[in-house]
């Protein structure tokens, strides 16, 4: 493969206790759609984030009252904290003083030199990093006018716009998102990105779509953007419910080897040869094993005349029978289970494993 270097060769930046850069897996983040100053509904969110897998956790911060809640929020939940500001750098000074583990915000917004250089001051004493978030929807009218429209070119420019003024001030605990809802400009920007700098890269395509089709879109972006060795961390944009959001990074980290602490499904398209209620179970598999968090693969097959052999690579599996499930491990058999206790004994293989794996 072409460039599988940046991913593993970017700086590292602590974001509480989690550290995004280096050899580090790509952390899985998400953000809140609550009002943030609403504590309980805010806080009850990313709960619900933090058991879904996601690593680090972001909050709009529109306004005083936003900032006011982030101490209260920080002190409830146990993943860490990114507070999300676009011009206002007292509300930077105040997510800063209240906890945020990190915080976004692009330093040529902020305006007058001095309360640059306030937020930066504030932001390393606190030893947190800054994430410059470029969007090509809100490029800067200069760079706008260089290029006539988004680039690629134009939103690495924007990126090293805002990289100069930190590192001016000896600020290197930078990572930077390059978002775009077109997919191909995207792919060409974290490219160029990740050619250009060393900081860590924040992925993302912005205004994705809904469940389904920004999914699509997302794992197409992404997809390729990853498979080049490129980004540190990821968030996926959905119009729907976070945990989502969450739910399909793990599964793109997975599907290309990045997650070492999730398993994965391997179920048949089903066919005419059909031996059980394939859907329901691969459905309800799935969900059992999104808790388990040891790199094991199930596979869930509805017959076994090509099942066991076409799985090869699952570490447990089933295939349907008539009337009963084969257990299988690395494509051999090892016992009959009757049908009715089969999905109960397959995610008591799964159980085992996980804590051997646990034990290793
Ligand atoms: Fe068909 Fe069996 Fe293959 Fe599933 S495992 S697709 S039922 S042949």
């Amino acid at each position: 493969m072409s460039s599988i270097t940046h991913r593993k060769d970017t700086r590292q930046v602590r974001v509480g206790d989690v550290t995004i850069g280096g050899k580090n897996e790509v952390v899985i983040q998400s953000m809140t759609t609550t009002k943030t100053h609403d504590v309980e509904a805010t806080v009850n969110e990313i709960k619900r984030l933090e058991e879904a897998g996601c690593q680090i956790v972001r909050v709009a911060c529109p306004d005083e009252r936003a900032a006011d809640a982030i101490p209260e929020i920080k002190k409830r939940i146990n993943i860490p904290l990114v507070v999300d500001i676009h011009f206002d750098y007292k509300l930077a000074l105040k997510a800063i003083e209240g906890g945020a583990d990190k915080i976004r915000i692009n330093p040529g917004n902020i305006g007058r030199r001095e309360k640059v250089e306030a937020v930066v001051k504030a932001a390393k004493e606190k030893g947190i990093p800054i994430r410059i978030g470029v969007n090509a929807g809100s490029l800067e009218k200069r760079i706008l006018n260089k290029y006539g429209y988004p680039t690629a070119d134009g939103m690495v420019e924007s990126a090293q716009y805002h990289i100069n003024i930190l590192e001016e001030l000896d600020f290197h605990d930078i990572v930077v998102s390059l978002k775009a809802s077109d997919v191909r400009l995207a792919i060409e920007a974290y490219e160029k990105a990740a050619k250009a700098f060393d900081y860590p890269l924040h992925l993302g395509i912005t205004e994705s779509g809904t469940l389904f089709a920004g999914t699509v879109k997302s794992a197409a972006g992404l997809g390729a953007i990853l498979s080049k060795g490129i980004g540190n961390t990821i968030r996926i944009s959905l119009s729907a419910d976070p945990v989502e959001e969450v739910k399909v990074a793990r599964e793109l980290l997975k599907s290309f080897g990045l997650a070492s602490n999730a398993a994965t499904l391997i179920s048949c398209p089903t066919c005419g040869r059909i031996e059980i209620d394939l859907i329901s179970i691969a459905n309800e598999v799935e969900e059992y094993i999104s808790k388990i968090k040891a790199p094991i693969k199930v596979a869930v097959l509805g017959c076994a005349v090509n099942g066991p052999g076409e799985a090869r690579e699952a570490d447990i599996g089933i295939a349907g029978a008539r009337g009963e499930g084969l257990l299988f491990r690395h494509g051999e058999i090892i016992r009959k289970v009757p049908e009715e206790t089969m999905v109960e004994e397959l995610k008591k293989e799964v159980d085992k494993l996980a804590e051997e794996y646990a034990q290793k």
